[in-house]
């Protein structure tokens, strides 16, 4: 992914009418930098050296902020944990049972499908993903 840059950071923020703190900036750039997806509380531990005095609640609530303004991604994993995706490009994921590994791949031609005609009798669909779940090639070898 190429580098957040501020500027654009806080673009995004004015188009929603959020404040582009210095704080959010970093939580933001660090999701949207890793190629993993963290839960609230590791991605605590990746921003805090950066920001002193932060506290775990502060980063809770900017990862809901943010991702109720689809500034990210919010994974709920089988488990029940919640994970953040800083990538916001359709993607899928492939959950390793073994290792618990989140890993993205594309799928464009379920993207394209077009929804069943049943969806409309249960609600307005806005997303779908998918999500598959086996073991890792990593998990595989051992
Ligand atoms: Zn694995
Ligand atoms: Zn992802």
């Amino acid at each position: 992914m190429p580098p957040v840059k501020y500027e654009h950071f806080k673009e995004v923020c004015q188009a929603r009418g959020l404040k582009a703190t210095s704080q959010r900036f970093v939580i933001f750039k660090t999701l949207a930098s890793t190629a993993c997806h963290p839960t609230a509380d590791q991605l605590f531990d990746m921003v805090s050296g950066k920001l002193p005095g932060l506290s775990r609640d502060t980063v809770y609530r900017t990862l809901n902020v943010l991702a109720e303004c689809g500034m990210l991604r919010k994974l709920i994993m089988p488990g029940g944990a919640t994970h953040f995706d800083g990538d916001t490009t359709p993607h899928h994921h492939f959950l390793c049972e073994q290792c618990g590994q989140i890993l993205d791949f594309e799928w464009p031609d379920f993207d394209n499908l077009p929804w069943p005609e049943a969806i409309g009798e249960l609600g307005r669909a806005k997303t779908a993903s998918v999500l598959i779940m086996g073991r890792c090639l990593g998990c595989e070898v051992q």
